[in-house]
């Protein structure tokens, strides 16, 4: 009974393997959207100054850029805090808690920092 729960919670070496490939991938993707992402805000911005008439619809374009670079800034962070914990040695354990996430979450969102119960107890909390 124990032993089988232990083979589906705990990472194996494949499993370590899969993941950082999965992360590297995930990095390479997410560097090369914000590459894309700042070249486009660029042009809407030379756009700007040249055409005041459409600014603010341009305007709204820039901010919706920036709100996308954020979110994959933020994602690229974590998938790069992820690749250390997984050269640390310490991938798969919950950064709050400390016990492991489980074989099937980390696997299934290598970035992610918490496990389940703090991930939802950050949620619910003040502040987010
Ligand atoms: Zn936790």
């Amino acid at each position: 009974m124990n032993r089988a729960e232990t083979s589906e919670t705990l990472l194996r070496p494949r499993d370590l393997e899969e993941a950082a490939d999965r992360l590297s991938e995930q990095a390479d993707r997410l560097r090369s959207q914000l590459a894309r992402t700042e070249e486009a805000a660029s042009a809407l911005r030379a756009d700007c100054d040249l055409d005041a008439g459409d600014t603010g619809a341009k305007a709204m374009t820039l901010r919706e850029l920036r709100t996308r670079a954020q979110a994959d800034e933020a994602l690229l962070e974590r998938t790069a805090a992820a690749l250390d914990r997984l050269r640390a040695g310490s991938f798969g354990i919950c950064t709050r808690c400390g016990r492991p996430q489980g074989r099937e979450r980390a696997l299934a969102l290598p970035h992610a920092e918490l496990c389940v119960v703090c991930a939802e107890e950050r949620e619910a909390g003040p502040g987010g």
